[in-house]
């Protein structure tokens, strides 16, 4: 194990994780981060894109709520709009009872199926079921004064948060607040009766970067190497995503005197845990119609925790490239083929028919249903193993110089 490296990896980590603070869209630390990125890849010789993207920032504020005197534990909706409102108490639990129910201007609770899986945030592209539009549309159309979610656990959806938030999304406009489902079940005792709910969440106008760092000419077939770098607010983002964004880090210096037959870019996104993805729909803007000459898509996202191997996943992978890949793994312990997900900005090379591989950690694709780590305060550098972070780059540089058979 090369110990520069080692000693390089560890330092990102720290700088990332507990230095720059938290890396949310739109926050201080998320500056933080893209500029910590761009000094430390400029010191390889990559030439730097910066895109300013104009986002949304929030305060969670603190929400206070009331029935009969009784109070209730809930939280904002991460992006919602804050509220005072004064409202009787209705509620929903599957699609066909919203349809039905008369909500306009009263506190609306959604309890039960109708808030078994996060709703995909409305302008999300990539994957947003016709049920989430349905109910969202209806809310709209109804208007409730507020929506009060109640919501157990979903890991392989929401991370590990519980309870989880129902709606995520600054492009939705009626404010809401969620709670766990026990507490839903005791609220809902008071259906009919009128409820004072009060959230100090405040919305703010900000501003992010998304990046691209490049080697080789503008002409060439490229190898886009991507980590997202920011992370859910409320979360140091140890595995999900600093170690991505360390390998990137890394293999700008492996890869700083490369100089074949590709142009190379290092993409750390900027959104895959946020509402919006503007980094994501920055890319795509800029890469229209430019898809075809993007050869390979190799993105990072969660690996380098202490348990288990790291997990290379191929998605369209020539098999003759596919051979070359697996025969570089097999020759480290620690380092094994896993299977597909598609929960990750690799899905968008896939979209456009680009080749991907994806890498992550084989613990967290094996134990997706029941982790509690993901999105949460757990995901700190504690759990991250660095020396994986320097095996994987290692690895992808091989690939890298391997990769004439795309
Ligand atoms: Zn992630």
């Amino acid at each position: 194990m090369n110990k520069t490296l080692t000693l390089k990896a560890s330092r990102y980590l720290n700088t990332l994780c507990n230095e720059t603070g938290n890396r949310s869209v739109g926050s201080s630390g998320n500056i933080k981060a893209t500029e910590f990125f761009e000094k430390i890849v400029s010191q390889s010789g990559w030439s730097i894109e910066k895109d300013r993207l104009d986002v949304m920032d929030w305060l969670p504020g603190s929400v206070s709520l009331t029935v009969n005197g009784k109070n209730f534990t809930a939280q904002a909706s991460p992006y919602s709009k804050g509220c005072s409102v004064e409202a009787v108490l209705v509620s929903a639990s599957d699609i066909d009872e919203l349809e039905a129910a008369d909500i306009e201007s009263k506190a609306l609770l959604l309890y039960g199926d109708i808030a078994k899986e996060q709703l995909m945030p409305k302008n999300f592209v990539f994957y947003n079921p016709e049920s989430h539009r349905r109910v969202i549309a209806l809310l709209e159309k109804k208007n409730p004064a507020a929506i009060i979610c109640a919501t157990g656990r979903n890991s392989s959806l929401a991370g590990g948060a519980y309870p989880f938030p129902l709606i995520e999304d600054g492009d939705f406009n009626i404010p809401s607040i969620y709670m766990t489902d026990i507490e839903g079940d005791q609220l809902l005792k008071f259906r009919g009766e009128t409820i004072k709910l009060q959230s100090t969440a405040v919305r703010v106008d900000s501003k992010a970067y998304n990046l691209t760092a490049s080697k080789g000419d503008a002409g060439l077939n490229r190898i886009i190497i991507s980590a997202h770098i920011d992370a859910k607010k409320g979360t140091p983002g140890a595995i999900d995503n600093a170690t991505g964004v360390i390998i990137l880090l890394l293999l700008s210096e492996l890869l700083s005197d490369y100089a074949g037959e590709y142009r190379i870019e290092l993409t750390p996104f900027n959104g895959e845990d946020y509402y919006g993805v503007p980094g994501q729909m920055d890319f795509i803007r800029k890469n229209e119609g430019r898809f075809g000459d993007i050869l390979l898509n190799i993105n990072i996202d969660g690996a380098g925790y202490y348990e288990g191997d790291t997990a290379f996943s191929f998605y369209g992978i020539p098999e003759s490239f596919r051979k070359i890949v697996i025969d570089e793994i097999n020759k480290h312990a620690g380092v094994s083929e896993g299977p597909q997900w598609p929960q990750g900005d690799h899905s968008i090379f896939i979209q456009y028919g680009v080749p991907a591989i994806a890498v992550s950690s084989m613990w967290f694709t094996d134990n997706m249903e029941i982790q509690d780590i993901t999105h949460t305060e757990k995901d700190r550098p504690e759990i991250v193993d660095i020396n994986k972070t320097v095996k994987t780059a290692e690895i992808l540089t091989e690939i890298i110089k391997k990769s004439s058979s795309i």
